[in-house]
């Protein structure tokens, strides 16, 4: 009896074993992945994922890296390349790489779950953050913050007392060009001028960087993504960073006109995606309650949809601001090689 029970077993291994081999040749089992080239530097997102397969039975590969060198590589393979979604944090930088992404992230669910300023038929916001001025409480008053719009930080009033990184940031790139968008290209010109001259030193570090200047006194305000600070806070950079992150308080523009600048990562199906609809299922999955709890849990991002909290730190800085909702990110793209242009031009470093 055993026996035969065993025979029966090894003859249903040798089937199995042969529908999967047949499968294989005719590229079932290849189908059931999806490979995603990510510019995002997050553990968590890895975490993301292995939650995605153990749900959907499908593979996730990553490849990361730096997005100009993942771009690259997708551009240079072509045809070859066996990117189905390039994943990015940036509106400007997603609208740049446009001319190798095919669109098709557009389906009834996706368009439900993203606002229309913040997608285009290319590709689709997962995360928002803001990019907002910090301060320090001891030097600046709330009489020279009142009004405070992006416009008004090239006022003399900030001579010598700001900090912002580099024009060759894209978060720098981004917002220059919704200036460009919203007030015109000479006029962010003469402002980029403004901002070099209110600069408490040449534009240097991530960040982080600039909300540690304000902490240690180099200057009086920061320009800085909203995330950074609460990641400050949590601990994860260390105690000297989450004590300094104490010393500055957050300030959300332009409330009093269209509203604070807001940016998204963001993902695009590559052009030839060998696993299209893989791909789309995972970006509906990103997007799914679950999903952005773990996100704006792990990066301190905003949520995409509705009806997801942000992380508590980010609570604490304030959800009441106005968004800017107007100034479509898809202009971040459109707009990046005039920001690049006006920002050298004013010698911004
Ligand atoms: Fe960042």
């Amino acid at each position: 009896m055993i026996i035969i029970i065993k025979k029966k077993g090894k003859m249903k291994k040798t089937i199995i074993n042969t529908i999967a081999l047949i499968m294989f040749f005719t590229g079932w089992l290849n189908a059931n992945e999806v490979n995603i080239f990510s510019a995002r530097h997050y553990d968590s997102d890895v975490q993301l994922y292995e939650k995605f397969t153990s749900k959907t039975g499908i593979k996730v590969n990553v490849i990361s890296g730096k997005s100009s060198a993942l771009e690259k590589r997708i551009a240079e393979e072509g045809s070859e390349s066996k990117a189905d979604l390039y994943i990015t944090a940036d509106a400007g930088r997603l609208g740049a790489f446009e001319s190798s992404l095919q669109g098709g992230l557009t389906n009834a669910a996706i368009k439900k779950a993203v606002p229309s300023n913040f997608r285009t038929s290319k590709w689709v916001g997962i995360a928002k953050r803001a990019r907002i001025v910090y301060f320090s409480p001891e030097r600046v008053s709330g009489a020279e913050l009142a009004g405070l719009t992006y416009e008004s930080l090239a006022d003399p009033k900030w001579k010598g007392r700001l900090v912002i990184r580099a024009s060759n940031n894209i978060y720098n790139q981004s917002l220059v060009a919704s200036l460009i968008k919203n007030n015109g290209k000479g006029k962010i010109a003469e402002w980029s001028k403004g901002m070099v001259s209110n600069m408490a030193r040449s534009p240097k570090g991530n960040d982080r960087a600039q909300i540690l200047a304000v902490a240690a006194g180099e200057a009086d305000i920061a320009v800085a993504n909203t995330y950074y600070l609460a990641l400050m806070l949590s601990g994860k950079k260390g105690a000297e960073q989450q004590e300094a992150a104490k010393l500055v308080k957050p300030f959300f523009p332009n409330q009093d006109g269209r509203g604070t600048h807001m940016n998204i990562s963001g993902a695009g199906l590559v052009k030839g995606a060998p696993n299209k609809a893989n791909a789309i299922k995972l970006v509906e999955f990103l997007l799914s309650e679950e999903a952005q709890n773990h996100i704006v849990n792990n990066t301190f991002e905003y949520p995409m949809i509705k009806s997801v909290s942000p992380h508590p730190l980010v609570v604490n800085m304030g959800l009441d601001f106005k968004q800017d909702l107007k100034t479509k990110v898809v202009n971040y793209g459109k707009r990046q090689a005039d920001a690049l242009e006006v920002m050298t031009a004013a010698g911004w470093k």
